[in-house]
C-alpha cells in the first residue's frame, strides 16, 4: 500500500508556513507499514487542487489532504473534492451538532460561516474532529481511500491517530513491517563512504540505504521491510553488520549513540576520569560530555581558558611556551592536556587550542588550525588538523575530533 500526502494552503506555497503536516503524517504512516511515495503541496486554488487530487488518485492507494476546511471563503477544498469526484455537498448532522457544541461549550455564538464546515461531499464518512471546528471526511474513489483533514497541526495529529490509522491498520489487512537502524560515521566524507560501501549498496534488495549528513558526522539508514517484525530486523542487521564491517572503527555509534555517550561508556567501563581544557572550543567539549545522565562519574572538570593568562595561572603553561611558538602550539596544547590532568587529578587529560576564525588567522596559522593533545599517566599525543568552515563548524568538528581521539584511544587505533 503507497500513500500520497497533500497539503493545501496559500501560506504552505508561499513559503510563509512550515509544512510540518506532511512530515507528521509521513512519519505516522512509515510507522504502520505505509510507504509514502509522494507529497504535494498546493495553494487554495480550486483547479490546482482538482488536478492534484486527480493525480494522486492515479498512482496512489491512500490519499491524505490537509488543510482549507475552516469556515472563511478562501477553504475550499471540500467544495473542490465534491466538484472533482461529481458528488454533492451535504449538511452532515452529527458533524453540525458537534460545532453546536463546541461553541456553546465555549460560550460563544455560531455564525452563519461556521454551518458550511459541516457541510461534506455525498457518501463521506465523517472523521470527527475532538479540538476543533473543521470536520474531517474520508471517501473511496476508484477502490483508494482519500481522507481529508484540517490544517491545524494539533488537530490534524489528533484524528490521524483517532481514525486515519486505525482505519489504514484495518484496510492493510497483509501490513508489511518496517525497520531500520542507523550507523553513525566520523572521519569519511560521504563520497568516500558511497565508495567503500558500493557493492553492499548495489546488493542491497530488499533493504534500502540511504545517507544522512549530519555535520560533522554522516548517517548511514537502513531501511528493510518484511512481512513480519522478526524479518525485517533480520533484514535491517545483516545490512548494517555489513556496512560495519566495510567502514571499521570510523563507525562509532548506532540508532540513538552519541559520540559522547559512546566516550562516556568506556571512560566509565575503563574505570577512568577525564578533565578538559579548552581554548577555542568555549566549553563545547565539556557541555557534549557533561550531555550525558551520570556523566559526573568520569567527567571532573571542564576549564576554558580562553587567553594567555589562564592557560598560564590556571594550567601552568609555561610563559615561554606561549611567548615561543604562541597560544594555538603544539607544545601548548601538550601542556593544556597535562595541566588538565594534573588539575583534575584524573587518568586523562584533554587539551585543545586553536583559531576558529573568521578573524585570527595568518598565513602560517591559518583559521581552523587546530591541535588537540591528550595526555595519560604513561606520556602525552598531540595532533595538528586543518578543519575548513565557519566558526560554528570549525568549533563543532574540532570538538567531535577531541571526543573521537578519545574513542580511538580505547580502541587502541
Ligand atoms: P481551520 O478551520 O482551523 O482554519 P483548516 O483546515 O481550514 O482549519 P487551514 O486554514 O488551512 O486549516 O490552516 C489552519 C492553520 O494551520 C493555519 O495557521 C495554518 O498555517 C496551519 N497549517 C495549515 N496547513 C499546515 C501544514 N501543512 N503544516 C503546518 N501548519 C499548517
Amino acid at each position: 500500500m503507497n500513500a500520497e500526502i497533500i497539503t493545501i494552503g496559500d501560506e504552505l506555497i508561499s513559503g510563509s508556513v512550515l509544512d510540518t503536516n506532511a512530515s507528521f503524517l509521513a512519519g505516522s504512516l512509515r510507522a504502520i507499514g505505509v510507504e509514502v511515495t509522494w507529497m504535494t503541496s498546493v495553494g487554495d486554488d480550486e483547479s490546482n487542487i482538482k488536478d492534484s487530487l486527480l493525480s494522486a488518485l492515479e498512482r496512489s492507494d491512500v490519499v491524505i489532504v490537509t488543510g482549507g476546511l475552516g469556515p472563511t471563503p478562501d477553504d475550499i477544498t471540500a467544495e473542490a473534492a465534491a466538484k472533482t469526484f461529481g458528488r454533492e455537498l451535504v449538511l452532515n448532522k452529527e458533524a453540525l451538532n458537534r460545532i453546536k457544541e463546541l461553541f456553546s461549550g465555549r460560550g460563544l455564538e455560531m455564525t452563519p460561516n461556521n454551518e458550511k464546515q459541516a457541510l461534506i461531499p455525498a457518501k463521506a464518512k465523517l472523521i470527527t474532529n475532538l479540538v476543533g471546528t473543521a470536520c474531517g471526511f474520508a471517501l473511496r474513489e476508484k477502490g483508494k481511500l482519500i481522507f481529508f483533514l484540517p490544517g491545524v497541526p494539533k488537530e490534524l495529529a489528533r484524528m490521524t491517530d483517532n481514525s486515519v490509522i486505525p482505519i489504514l491498520q484495518r484496510e492493510n489487512r497483509e501490513l508489511v513491517k518496517f525497520k531500520t537502524a542507523t550507523l553513525k560515521v566520523f572521519g569519511l566524507s560521504e563520497s568516500k563512504i558511497a565508495d567503500l560501501i558500493r557493492d553492499i549498496v548495489e546488493r542491497s534488495e530488499p533493504a534500502k540505504i540511504s545517507f544522512l549528513p549530519n555535520y560533522p558526522e554522516n548517517h548511514i539508514k537502513i531501511t528493510a521491510r518484511g512481512i513480519n517484525d522478526q524479518e525485517a530486523i533480520k533484514i535491517v542487521s545483516k545490512t548494517a553488520d555489513g556496512i560495519a564491517e566495510q567502514l571499521g572503527d570510523y563507525v562509532f555509534g548506532r540508532d540513538n549513540q552519541t559520540l559522547e555517550g559512546v566516550v562516556g561508556d568506556l571512560l566509565r567501563s575503563n574505570d577512568h576520569t577525564i578533565a578538559v581544557a579548552e581554548s577555542c572550543t568555549g566549553g563545547l567539549i565539556s557541555q557534549r560530555l557533561t550531555n550525558i545522565p551520570g556523566s559526573s562519574d568520569y567527567m571532573k572538570r571542564g576549564i576554558v581558558v580562553y587567553s594567555n593568562e589562564a592557560k598560564v595561572d590556571l594550567l601552568h603553561v609555561p610563559a615561554h611556551l606561549i611567548d615561543r611558538f604562541g597560544a594555538v602550539s603544539a607544545d601548548v596544547a601538550e601542556r593544556m592536556a597535562e595541566g588538565a590532568r594534573e588539575f583534575g587529578k584524573t587518568d586523562l587529560g584533554l587539551g585543545i587550542t586553536g583559531i576558529a576564525g573568521p578573524g585570527g588567522g595568518t598565513p602560517e596559522k591559518p583559521v581552523g588550525l587546530v591541535f588537540i593533545s591528550l595526555a595519560d599517566e604513561k606520556g602525552t599525543v598531540v595532533k595538528s588538523y586543518n578543519f575548513r568552515g565557519d566558526r560554528t563548524q570549525v568549533r563543532l568538528v574540532t570538538s567531535e575530533t577531541a571526543l573521537d581521539l578519545v574513542r580511538r584511544y580505547y580502541l587502541n587505533v
